[in-house]
């Protein structure tokens, strides 16, 4: 009979934890899955750890990693893929926004032989109105890049075994999950989900820690910035042509060119784009050298499975 793992990043979900696995244990044997939940403990500064213990003392089928420190969803979400052992493996938020009547569904897709399936939001819950322009902004760059249609991503899917060994043979430390599950193909399906309410806990996210998080994925997955950068000399050195042959026109005609000013303004204009764009480039150099330093994505402290706590 084949497993399903679900991997549950959590960041500061003592509250949220036990009620997660106890919510996703009911569903699942209800409808007769095997199952195991792979709970990561990103680094959490509360109790996540000791409720990630009670929860595997409850249930056997309950794995826990627990993190040097914080490295991020996207570090846990990639650990706990490395650690999940079921036959397909879903993703999906510690805090319950992520509907478990829409895993069922995503389960009986995946028997019908699909093999990535999408969980795209159909609400975006509670969210301010510079939020969702800064996410519509990010996934039509994002889109751009993958080819595919990413508005109103999750981190809600499932796939199949296949599907997340491709995953995990991508080197790069930067990974975006949400894209590189996008992009690596296979026979993929969509299923739209409401985001219920947080029950308990706060998100962990600000506007501007979402706007930092995008333009690090932005870099990581594209080259949009550096085509920017390219389409801009472009149109200055053509505005300096075209200011250079009125300039000639005038001095043929007899006049000399007036404008102090103008020529500051000019050189100002192209000295901040000059700045502008050897940041963007610098952006990316910075990202090179930290995926040439080949450091770990993250580091495990300890892990829970079946028997015991084991300490790395
Ligand atoms: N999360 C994590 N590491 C972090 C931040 C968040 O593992 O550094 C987890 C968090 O515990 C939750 C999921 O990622 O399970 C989504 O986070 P959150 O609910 O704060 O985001 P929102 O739903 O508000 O977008
Ligand atoms: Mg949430």
């Amino acid at each position: 009979m084949s497993r399903l793992s679900i991997v549950l990043p959590a960041y500061n979900e003592e509250l949220m934890v036990g009620k997660t696995c106890k919510v996703l244990k009911e569903e699942l044997e209800k409808a007769g899955i095997a199952y195991e939940l792979v709970l990561v403990d990103d680094g959490s500064k509360d109790h996540t750890w000791e409720e990630i213990k009670k929860a595997g003392f409850k249930d056997a089928n309950v794995v826990g990693i627990h993190f040097s420190r914080n490295f991020g969803k996207e570090a846990a979400i990639c650990a706990g893929l490395a650690q999940a052992e079921g036959d397909v493996v879903a993703v999906m938020d510690c805090d319950l926004q992520h509907p478990p009547e829409t895993l069922l569904q995503m389960y009986a897709l995946w028997q019908k032989g699909y093999e990535v399936i999408e969980g795209v939001k159909l609400s975006r819950g509670k969210e301010s109105v510079l939020h969702k322009e800064c996410a519509g902004f990010f996934y039509g760059i994002m889109s751009k890049a993958t080819g595919i249609d990413m508005k109103n991503a999750s981190d809600f899917k499932m796939m199949d075994r296949k599907v997340v060994d491709s995953i995990l043979s991508m080197p790069e430390r930067n990974m975006f999950f949400r894209a590189e599950s996008a992009w690596v193909g296979y026979k993929t399906t969509t299923v739209g989900f409401y985001v219920q309410e947080r029950e308990a806990g706060e998100s962990k996210w600000s506007t501007w820690s979402l706007i930092k998080y995008a333009f690090t994925n932005i870099v990581a997955f594209t080259t949009v910035p550096l085509q920017f950068v390219t389409i801009a000399g472009a149109a200055c050195f053509l505005c300096s042509l075209v200011l250079l042959i009125y300039s000639l026109v005038q001095f043929f005609g007899g006049r000399a060119v007036e404008g102090y000013t103008t020529t500051l303004i000019v050189l100002l204009m192209i000295g901040s784009a000059v700045m502008l764009s050897l940041g963007i480039i610098g952006y990316y150099i910075a990202k090179i050298y930290e995926e040439v330093k080949k450091r770990p994505r993250y580091i495990v402290s300890k892990i829970l499975r079946g028997t015991g706590e084991q300490q790395q």
